[in-house]
């Protein structure tokens, strides 16, 4: 780590209370697993989290998960998380979905049960996400998932909704901008830290990572650092887009411990 990052973080951690530490989870605070459900946050990064929730303005993780699941991969209550592509925040307990979105909830279940009606006897499966639906048809013939495409396209312009199909999925959601980026603007309004930083391993952290630099560039935040955490297969620019980077999980482990000033 360059000296002038090295000396930026031990400036924040004399000073956290004005600070927000800003994380993806997945590949960033838990080491990529073969099947999602497997992943564990370790002992030391859970108690270096908990320190931190202490003493700086905000501690949040930020994850494509639900924000129920990433809270159950996590297990702290003591941090906030935005869930479901910046969808939903679980604070305190409860889980709320960002006001834009929430209009939109009733139309995301009605699109739901229509697809558990009319789909799932045919095989596909049927994802509830909260705010989000996922139609997976995956592992039923192509005329059959040729249907399942069909019903969420026409269900979901007729209610209103943004469409997407995926590899084998076709998912539903509400027709507004979330993303990481979003996420963290709602977090830096509400909680007003002056200065702000995000690590993440992944294409979709980079929209946080762009983010910061405009709330910089807009004069909200005094301070940001991007801090990319290095992987085989994640996108180049997540690397050349970071003030700093570091290899994996244990480098990550290690800018949370320069943060709470133990060194
Ligand atoms: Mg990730």
């Amino acid at each position: 780590m360059d000296e002038k990052a090295l000396e930026q973080l031990r400036d924040w951690a004399r000073n956290p209370g004005s600070a927000a530490i800003l994380t993806d989870i997945d590949g960033t605070l838990a080491p990529i697993v073969p099947t999602p459900d497997a992943a564990e946050v370790s002992g030391e990064l859970q108690r270096l989290l908990r320190r931190l929730s202490g003493t700086y303005r905000v501690v949040a993780g930020i994850s494509g998960r639900a924000a129920l699941d990433a809270f159950r991969l996590v297990r702290l209550k003591e941090i906030v998380y935005y869930g479901n592509h910046g969808f939903e925040v679980l604070r305190d307990g409860e889980v709320e979905v960002v006001p834009e979105a929430a209009p939109y909830k009733e139309k995301v279940e009605e699109l739901e049960q229509r697809a558990r009606d009319e789909l799932e006897p045919l095989g596909a499966f049927v994802e509830e996400k909260g705010i989000t639906v996922s139609v997976h048809y995956r592992n039923v013939s192509l005329e059959i998932g040729e249907r399942c495409k069909r019903l969420v396209e026409r269900e979901g312009e007729r209610l209103g909704l943004r469409v997407t199909i995926g590899r084998g999925v076709a998912e539903a959601r509400p027709p507004i901008k979330a993303d990481k980026g979003t996420a963290v603007r709602k977090i830096v309004e509400e909680y007003e830290p002056t200065k702000a930083l995000f690590i993440g391993d992944d294409t979709t952290d980079l929209d946080a990572f762009r983010e910061l630099e405009r709330l910089r560039e807009e004069g909200v935040l005094r301070e940001t650092l991007r801090i990319g955490v290095k992987s085989d297969e994640g996108p180049p620019e997540i690397v050349s887009e970071a003030d700093v980077a570091v290899d994996g999980v244990e480098g990550v482990e290690e800018v949370l411990r320069m943060l709470t000033d133990d060194s």
